[in-house]
């Protein structure tokens, strides 16, 4: 990127707002996939006209432009792999209206997801898609990526929230999408169309979510059982009976393993595998759920422990940072909820064999984890991966697949 062009861009955004410092650039050089592309420069705008005058200039000197919000991103969508200039959000970071009466709010991209449940469940109110990252993650990277988590069974995912947006697009004109109605059904569905787009169809600068209104309880159990098979068998048995937890997450022993030495978690060596099953809802609702759930464990002779919820999943989301400095394999599965208990079969058989899943080296892990009975994939099992083999190793083993199995 020539001299003058920066100079351009530190017109439009201060020259405190842009940086050309190798140090500051290898802060915006990777992303979570691990991968590492050195950008040209990197510009923190502070409002969407900043961003609009950028794409402008962008599209007429044809230089590349890639939005970030915090850079938690798996897919690399954030990596400047050509250079370029990275955008970062995090100026852009105001909860710009909590509309308590018509559950709707306002944000900008770089407000931080967990900073933004916690502002709206003070007013009672409930945005639940959850990535484990949520506590440093944006709002922005969570609409570009469509992200969910544990609570996806029963909420959903970002999609499921989004109204409406205020995108730039990539000659730099302003866009706004959807509604902030709960019915908006006239015309193309814009919104969703940017939603998943990973920063490649414009820069969102503003979102516009539906809230729900906060569960007044929740019941946690931690089933504990002797075979991977069985807590399969118990995932369709809950879902079976029409019981819809908005947790229902799987550890294999290995996982069990690396959670129990990272973080001292007391369970008997004989356990195979553990299942997080949590309901949420009024007090009468929960209470149903609960010891219908419970039927299913009792029934089937599984150990069940109650535990804290807060305690449990933050458990189960630190398994993804996995062991610090250890080296190990990660493997996540989502499958469809007929198909849950033959994913184990095909885990064991094909993951080590015919799929270009790596062997496992001498001294590394391979752990699963999963968000169990995700509907939405009811026909094909989607199997995503990553390795990380310590960093140092990161460059011989490194991989990231989506594989699409039709069961
Ligand atoms: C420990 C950990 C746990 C995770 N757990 C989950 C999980 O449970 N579920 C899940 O779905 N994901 C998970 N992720 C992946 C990641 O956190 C999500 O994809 C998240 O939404 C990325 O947000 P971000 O702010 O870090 O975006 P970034 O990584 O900075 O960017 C992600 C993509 O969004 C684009 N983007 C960012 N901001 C904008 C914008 N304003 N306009 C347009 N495009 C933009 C970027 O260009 C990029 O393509 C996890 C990641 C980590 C590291």
């Amino acid at each position: 990127m020539k001299k003058n062009i920066l100079k351009k861009i530190e017109a439009i955004v201060g020259d405190a707002h842009l940086t050309t410092a190798r140090e500051d650039l290898m802060c915006y050089s990777y992303d979570s996939t691990g991968m590492e592309y050195m950008p040209t420069a990197v510009a923190f705008p502070g409002s969407a006209v900043e961003i609009s005058s950028i794409m402008e200039l962008a599209n007429k000197e044809l230089f590349p432009v890639i939005p970030r919000g915090a850079g938690t991103g798996m897919t690399g969508g954030s990596l400047p792999i050509q250079g370029g200039l990275v955008l970062v959000m995090s100026r852009l970071n105001r909860i710009l209206e909590v509309d308590v009466e018509n559950q709707v709010a306002v944000v900008e991209p770089g407000v931080i997801t967990g900073q933004f449940q916690a502002a709206v469940k003070k007013e009672a109110l409930f945005y639940p898609p959850d990535p484990a990252s949520r506590d440093f993650c944006t709002m922005g990277g969570n609409v570009a990526e469509c992200s969910g988590g544990p609570s996806a069974i029963k909420y959903g995912v970002t999609r499921d929230y989004v109204l409406g947006l205020e995108v730039v697009l990539p000659d730099g004109r302003l866009m706004h999408t959807g509604v902030r109605t709960a019915k908006g059904v006239v015309g193309y569905d814009l919104t969703r169309l940017f939603i998943g787009s990973e920063g490649t169809l414009g820069i969102i600068t503003k979102i516009v979510v539906r809230l729900l209104a906060l569960p007044t309880h929740k019941k946690t159990y931690l089933v504990l059982t002797d075979s991977l098979r069985q807590a399969a068998m118990l995932v369709s048995e809950i879902l079976k009976r029409g019981i819809l937890p908005n947790t229902l997450e799987y550890m294999d022993q290995t996982a069990l393993h690396v959670v129990r030495e990272y973080l001292s978690l007391e369970l008997p060596q004989s356990t195979r595998a553990l299942l997080l099953v949590e309901v949420d809802g009024d007090e009468n609702s929960t209470e149903e759920q609960g010891e219908s759930s419970s039927e299913c464990w009792q029934t089937g002779g599984h150990t069940r422990v109650f535990s804290r919820s807060d305690r449990l999943i933050m458990r189960r989301k630190s398994m993804i940072f996995g062991r610090p400095g250890a080296p190990f394999l990660r493997l996540h599965i989502n499958c469809g909820l007929t198909r849950y208990p033959r994913m184990w079969w095909c885990r064991k058989q094909k993951f080590h064999s015919s799929l270009i899943l790596p062997k496992s080296s001498p001294g590394s892990w391979v752990l699963s984890s999963s968000h169990s009975g995700m509907r939405e994939t009811v026909t094909f099992m989607s199997i995503s991966w990553w390795t990380r083999i310590t960093r140092k190793n990161t460059k011989k083993v490194k991989q990231q697949k989506d594989c699409y199995l039709n069961m």
